[in-house]
């Protein structure tokens, strides 16, 4: 194919048609450096030094389409008339009356492609739908067909009606073997696949989906969070489960709260493991919904550790955990280079009256210290790091229910930090963040502000 044109346009043009393997002469009286470039690393392109006349096109052989890409608006009608004439097709840059063919915006998830277009009347907005379907198209999405590619033929004549193939397709596309395909298990995906085409009635693989349902603010959520949620059979949540996150949850799916609350747990942890490998093996797609990240306080390792042991397959999704969530909508950053070098996270719960940590380590400088579970034992940690040498004027802020609009943020220092809370009467759950970091608060706050 030819280019007319050198500089920014053509060469996005060019790189358009090259990733789908053209090979492209490019005619133009000078060349960007880019363009230039990508010619001597490839010998798909060559470079043309010419001014295009009339009549240029014809001397071209093989030539079946042509880009106007030159910033000279008569000089591109010239090549787009050369183009009629010798029945080529032609593309002619922001001038659709004189182009027989546009190039739509493309989602490659080869050999999946998504085409989208508005005939030149609306690029900006069909922009904009191209981003909305890259977020919704999982990335995975033509490793899942390239496999089903594979499998086509043998489906094919084991079911010989259409119906019962459509059946057993949707079956595969919507469940775990696309997201062991997903996940970037392929080989899996492959021997569940032929499990489920070698089984003689209805073959269905149960799976556990460890998520993190982030602090609250349901759009937060990832991406593969949400997809899951939305195949699921059951859920399992936590009492840190927001209901707008709860309510994201697929319409039938059947909802078990296993929530606990501090010194009260109406259903164990071991009650807990047990029930997600029992629900798997009965072929459900069980959805275990965890404030947070599973992985940061969450018990997740507990979990999966039963499944794995009885052979239940399973992905953990990470959410965004209490410290980032709230450090972020607070506006407290959690490092900074004037302030902190390093953040901790600490469990600061207590256990029969007391705090076990390693307390000299926590009142080193340039750190920020974040408390999950602490607000019960709050005055003991601002008088534990007082007492191992933090100073009194310490910034320390506690931020009740983050990201949610209930959001309340107090800030104090470790002197008057306890009474501000309790005289508020802040409930759980509430996170503690100490260190200097804090004194941006003021500048930084954009949510939730009165
Ligand atoms: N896995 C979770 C943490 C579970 S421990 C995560 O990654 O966030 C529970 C603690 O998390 C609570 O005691 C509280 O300290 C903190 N937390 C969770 N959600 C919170 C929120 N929306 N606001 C403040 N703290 C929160």
């Amino acid at each position: 194919m030819i280019v007319v044109g050198g500089g920014e346009v053509a060469l996005r043009k060019i790189r358009l048609v090259a990733e789908a393997g053209a090979q492209i002469t490019a005619l133009a009286v000078e060349f960007c450096g880019e363009l230039q470039a990508m010619a001597s690393a490839s010998d798909r392109l060559v470079l043309l030094s010419a001014s295009y006349s009339r009549g240029h096109l014809a001397t071209f052989e093989h030539a079946v389409l042509v880009i106007a890409a030159t910033n000279d608006r008569d000089i591109n009608r010239v090549v787009s008339a050369d183009a009629q004439s010798l029945n080529i097709l032609s593309n002619v840059v922001d001038d659709p009356d004189y182009s027989t063919v546009i190039f739509p915006s493309i989602v490659d998830r080869s050999p999946i492609q998504i085409a989208i277009s508005s005939g030149g009347d609306a690029p900006v907005l069909v922009r904009l739908l191209r981003t909305q379907f890259e977020a919704l198209v999982p990335a995975g999405l033509g490793k899942l067909a390239a496999l089903a590619g594979r499998f086509r033929v043998r489906v094919k004549s084991k079911f010989l009606s259409g119906s019962d193939r459509k059946a057993f397709w949707e079956e595969v596309f919507y469940g775990p073997i696309a997201e062991q395909a997903y996940a970037n298990n392929l080989g899996r995906a492959e021997v569940l696949l032929a499990q489920k085409l070698a089984a003689t009635d209805g073959f269905s693989t149960g799976e556990v989906y460890l998520i993190g349902g982030g602090p609250g603010d349901p759009d937060l959520l990832t991406f593969k969070a949400l997809r899951l949620m939305q195949q699921a059979d059951i859920v399992l949540y936590d009492r840190l489960i927001s209901p707008e996150v709860l309510n994201l949850v697929r319409r039938d799916a059947t909802r078990i709260y296993v929530g606990k609350t501090a010194g009260d747990h109406p259903v164990t942890q071991d009650n807990i493991n047990q029930k997600l490998v029992e629900y798997a093996q009965k072929g459900n797609r069980v959805v275990r919904l965890k404030g947070g990240d599973p992985f940061i306080f969450g018990r997740g390792g507990e979990e999966i550790e039963t499944l794995a042991e009885n052979g239940v397959s399973f992905q953990v999704v990470p959410g965004i955990t209490a410290a980032s969530g709230c450090a972020s909508y607070a506006g407290i950053p959690l490092t900074h280079r004037d302030h902190a070098q390093s953040v901790h996270f600490i469990a600061g719960h207590l256990r029969s009256g007391k705090i076990d940590l390693n307390w000299r380590e926590l009142v080193q400088a340039n750190q920020t210290l974040v408390f999950y579970m602490g607000l019960n034992g709050m005055e003991t940690i601002c008088a534990k790091l007082l007492k191992y040498g933090l100073s009194p004027d310490t910034p320390a802020a506690l931020i009740e229910k983050g990201t949610t609009d209930q959001q309340r943020v107090f800030i104090g220092d470790l002197t008057d930090l306890p009474a501000l809370v309790r005289s508020a009467d802040a409930k759980a759950p509430t996170l503690i963040i100490i260190g200097t970091v804090i004194t941006l608060q003021r500048k930084l706050a954009w949510f939730n502000l009165e």
